[in-house]
């Protein structure tokens, strides 16, 4: 079974609490912890394909257009200094953009002396029950998201 496909069913019956907004092509969640504040993702709608290439030349364009909109929302709404965009599969190969907002600093001296991908902070730290929101906070953080996508998408 793939988490994603459960996590987009959670969506479709109303019990997904991470959930903020459908588009076209995929759904957008906020992450489960939020140790990189505002951490993102955009999940697409089906597992039929699990490599972008393999997604017809017009749904790849839309699919990687509405990422890029997710990602200037999570911009917009939580002021980062650079946003990363990550598409990798290894644990689910669901297609799914991690979209990470970034700061100076947000992985310690982990990496190379404190730079480099998100990946190379400890799993433990980042997926610590330590940085999971509390209910009010969750509530924050898609109320904020969601302000700013539907600033940038066509009513
Ligand atoms: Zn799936």
């Amino acid at each position: 079974m793939c988490l994603i496909c459960d996590r987009i069913k959670m969506i479709q019956n109303g019990t997904n609490p991470f959930f903020v907004k459908e588009l076209e092509t995929g759904y957008v969640v906020i992450g489960d912890n939020q140790h990189f504040y505002g951490y993102t993702l955009f999940l697409y709608k089906t597992h039929n394909h699990t490599e972008l290439f393999q997604l017809d030349k017009e749904e790849k364009a839309k699919f990687m257009e509405e990422m890029t909109i997710v990602a200037e929302a999570v911009n917009n709404a939580f002021h980062p200094e650079k946003m990363n965009y990550e598409l990798l599969g290894m644990g689910d190969a669901h297609l799914h953009w991690h979209l990470y907002p970034r700061v100076s600093g947000d992985i310690g001296s982990y990496g190379n002396h404190g730079k480099g991908p998100v990946w190379w902070y400890p799993m433990e730290k980042m997926y610590s029950d330590d940085n999971r929101p509390t209910q009010q906070q969750l509530e924050q953080l898609k109320e904020r998201l969601l302000t700013e996508l539907d600033k940038l998408l066509p009513a």
